[in-house]
């Protein structure tokens, strides 16, 4: 286990330096995964289940399918609806087994070539991969690779794994591919596609999700249950962590790749990251997130007219404020719909445009009343103080904002956009200065404690974690090494490809 320092390193592994594009963030990918074996459909289905994984990655998105003799990819950039639409899908990408991905890169320029599924002609058959999460060792494993010769056509870490595979000396395919998997470190999960087998895999921790779905006979692997139920799917069962699932016309396998330890599952999919309607460990995103909201109703209470949520992501935990409060929720800020998240732009100028392209006050509402406004976290600061802003602009005689979260005071490397602890609010100002700089006339956060009473969890103590809350608590359940090494200078001077699409 891995504690992170509080202090902020001098030169953070994650930040943008043009000089070390070995560690650029580029690399850094967030997204959503979904797998289908035996439909006669299923570059369609998969390009729906996509759909509906959208808001876990909105830059690029790709569907590899394989017809029984040749393996299909197509990959674009944007949106899936804009990119599998129009002539079916399936026409395009026949054949009855299909693996999709939708990419979310934090910051620089988003490369066809990182776009997934990558695919690759290994000595067993064509593989076909796509990765949700971030390895924490890959660079490591990257350099010796690249020292021994193997050539890297992107930047993506799930390139790694493709190269493991391919050199691995055992002799059945998933063998190569286990033997893969003991070899990285991080927060993963992934679905591969080779001409016999869906293949499914999750990190021996369970940091990233992914479930098993089935409908008419066909087996369905997805970051989460809502890309189930955008196709009727019934949900079968949770990805063990540490387990591969392994997908044939003879039926479904399941292989432990790890020996069980506890699960560390990252409690920010419950935060922010999953849809409301996802149910991820057997419990309703939307509920827990309510549930934080009541909680916070009764740690950071406050006299007020209207509790407001911020939309979209603020909504289930600005509802459990109101009903435990009893203070009227209201639509006090207007989402427009038509652009992307805000952390999707890559850089600061365009994100700060980005908030307020997406957001717009209700002013007849708010017009001399005292406002609460919700979220459901606080990562640099820039929503929420530009929503201040524009809050009391709109005439609010008061404004309060409440973070449905603990303060984020570490950063993330297992998938989530979760920047240098330089750049995160909370890691470097105390309340009072968090809440002079968002312009608010007080501010409150979730506790620990009260993040995981949300959670049904029993307790949270340095021997019973349950789940993987490193951004709140510098608690990192996985080795470092990317990372580490970068702060010893030990980082090797590779160059990437010129940028190709
Ligand atoms: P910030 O403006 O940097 O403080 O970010 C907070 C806003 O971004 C909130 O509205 C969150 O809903 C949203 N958010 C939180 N975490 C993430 C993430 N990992 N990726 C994208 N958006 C996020």
């Amino acid at each position: 286990m891995f504690i992170a320092k509080p202090q902020t390193p001098k030169n953070p592994a994650y930040d943008i330096d043009p000089k070390s594009l070995i560690l650029s963030p580029k690399i850094r990918e967030e997204c959503g995964v979904f797998g289908v074996f035996g439909a006669a459909n299923a570059a369609a289905l998969t390009a729906l289940g996509l759909h509906a994984l959208q808001h876990r990655g909105q830059e690029a998105c790709g569907i590899a399918s394989f017809d029984g003799k040749k393996f299909h990819n197509e990959r674009h950039l944007g949106l899936v609806g804009d990119s599998f639409t129009g002539d079916d899908p399936g026409e395009r990408l026949p054949g009855h087994a299909a693996i999709g991905h939708n990419r979310y890169s934090t910051a620089g320029k988003t490369l066809l070539r990182n776009t997934q599924p990558l695919f690759s002609d290994l000595a067993t058959g064509g593989f076909a991969i796509a990765h949700n999460g971030h390895l924490t060792n890959a660079y490591h494993l990257r350099e010796n690779l690249v020292k021994d010769g193997a050539i890297f056509q992107s930047t993506s870490d799930t390139e790694v794994v493709l190269h493991l595979v391919a050199r691995s000396r055992r002799i059945k395919f998933i063998d190569k591919f286990i033997d893969a998997l003991r070899q990285i470190d991080g927060g993963f999960s992934f679905v591969g596609l080779t001409n016999k087998k869906l293949i499914g895999a999750r990190d021996r921790l369970g940091i990233r999700p992914l479930v098993i779905g089935k409908k008419d006979g066909a087996y369905l692997l997805a970051s989460e249950t809502c890309a189930l139920d955008m196709i009727d799917a019934e949900f079968f069962r949770e990805v063990e962590p540490g387990e591969v699932v392994v997908i044939t016309k003879s039926g479904i396998e399941f292989i432990r790749a790890f020996p069980k330890t506890p699960q560390r599952p990252c409690i920010f999919e419950f935060v922010y990251f999953a849809r409301p309607d996802s149910i991820v460990g057997g419990q309703s995103v939307y509920e827990v997130r309510k549930r934080m909201g009541q909680r916070l109703a009764r740690e950071t209470p406050a006299d007020i007219d209207l509790v407001i949520p911020v939309p979209d992501s603020g909504v289930p935990a600005a509802l459990g404020f109101a009903q435990e409060s009893g203070i009227p929720f209201e639509l006090g800020i207007i989402r427009n719909h038509y652009v992307g998240r805000t952390f999707i732009q890559p850089t600061q100028q365009i994100r700060d445009i980005g908030v307020r392209l997406k957001h717009s006050a209700n002013r007849n509402l708010i017009k001399g009343k005292r406002v609460l406004l919700v979220d459901d976290s606080i990562v640099r600061g820039t929503t929420s103080r530009k929503i201040v802003r524009m809050i009391r602009d709109a005439g609010a005689k008061e404004v309060h904002f409440r973070s449905a979260s603990p303060p984020i005071k570490h950063p993330d490397f297992y998938g989530i956009d979760m920047p240098s602890t330089e750049k995160l609010l909370a890691a470097n100002h105390d309340l009072d200065t968090m809440t002079q700089l968002l312009g608010a006339d007080s501010l409150g956060f979730l506790s620990v404690e009260g993040m995981y009473w949300a959670m049904g969890a029993e307790r949270r103590d340095e021997t019973y974690p349950q789940f993987s809350d490193h951004c709140f608590t510098g608690d990192y359940p996985t080795s470092l090494i990317d990372y580490e090494r970068k702060n010893q200078g030990k980082d090797p001077q590779m160059s990437f490809l010129v940028e190709v699409a």
